[in-house]
């Protein structure tokens, strides 16, 4: 089977500050993409993607696509709940899609570590995105103690199996992607090395082989402190197929590096 084609993802989260600085940024990926012709970002070779908050998310969205360019938008978060009600604070994965927002992370481990997101509500958000027709990008990933306990690959596994079944085989193969995400990397300065990266890589492959032999080619992002310095050695891992970066997705120059390492 070949290699995916790669996804670097660039999550905005809570940043920046102002829709001006929504823009700017918006404008200077549109801008350093369509400067550097010897690349072919995110048309052939490369998914290419930013996820801003809620509340920006059309914003740029338009303005990206005003511009031709091929970055695609991608929801941080989706509700739980489906369709439109009563459900005061949430977007569902509905209205993303009633939007053009094809996309969306579920499990972050801000959602899991800071809103208490567990297996019984990332299920109902799988189900809820996959009702809706979204690719969805799962995250996944152990704390320091779970590594340091010899845990990590059991831990990140049972991520995986604790979801597995709340969305079909065909959803897995059609609409699931991997970041997998150590918590001690994020937003840390702290990045796995690429060998310890590419085994969990390899260990998660495994795993979902085991579920079905198709999901060999399901995409496993790394993220976690993914920088210019370092992108290249993690995309030349066998089984990295891209990476979620976070605050060096703030810095459009940065981000355009690590892009060009996939
Ligand atoms: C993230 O939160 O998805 C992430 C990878 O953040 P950072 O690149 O800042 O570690």
């Amino acid at each position: 089977s070949s290699k995916p084609k790669p996804w670097v993802i660039g999550n905005w989260k809570m940043n920046p500050e102002t829709p001006m600085a929504q823009q700017q940024l918006t404008q200077q990926l549109i801008d350093q993409i369509i400067h550097d012709p010897a690349s072919d970002m995110g048309a052939t070779t490369l998914n290419l993607a930013v996820a801003p908050t809620f509340l920006h998310l059309l914003m740029v969205q338009q303005q990206l696509q005003q511009a031709k360019s091929p970055v695609q938008v991608v929801a941080q978060d989706v509700s739980r709940f489906a369709g439109t009600g009563a459900y005061t604070g949430d977007v569902s994965a509905q209205l993303l899609a009633s939007a053009g927002i094809t996309i969306t992370l579920i499990g972050h481990s801000e959602r899991r570590s800071l809103y208490a997101e567990g297996a019984v509500v990332l299920r109902e958000k799988l189900q809820a995105a996959v009702k809706a027709g979204l690719d969805i990008v799962f995250c996944i990933g152990e704390t320091l103690s779970e590594r340091e306990a010899g845990q990590a690959e059991q831990v990140v596994l049972q991520q995986i199996a604790e979801v597995f079944d709340s969305v079909s085989l065909q959803d897995w193969q059609q609409h699931l992607i991997i970041a997998y995400e150590p918590v001690w990397a994020i937003g840390t300065g702290k990045t796995a090395s690429p060998d310890d990266a590419e085994s969990m890589h390899a260990a998660i492959r495994t795993g979902l082989k085991k579920y079905h032999p198709s999901l060999v080619d399901v995409p496993i992002l790394y993220g976690g402190s993914v920088k210019p310095d370092n992108a290249a050695s993690l995309a030349a891992c066998a089984n990295i197929n891209g990476a979620l970066v976070g605050g060096a997705s703030l810095d459009a120059g940065s981000f355009i590096k690590i892009a060009q390492a996939f």
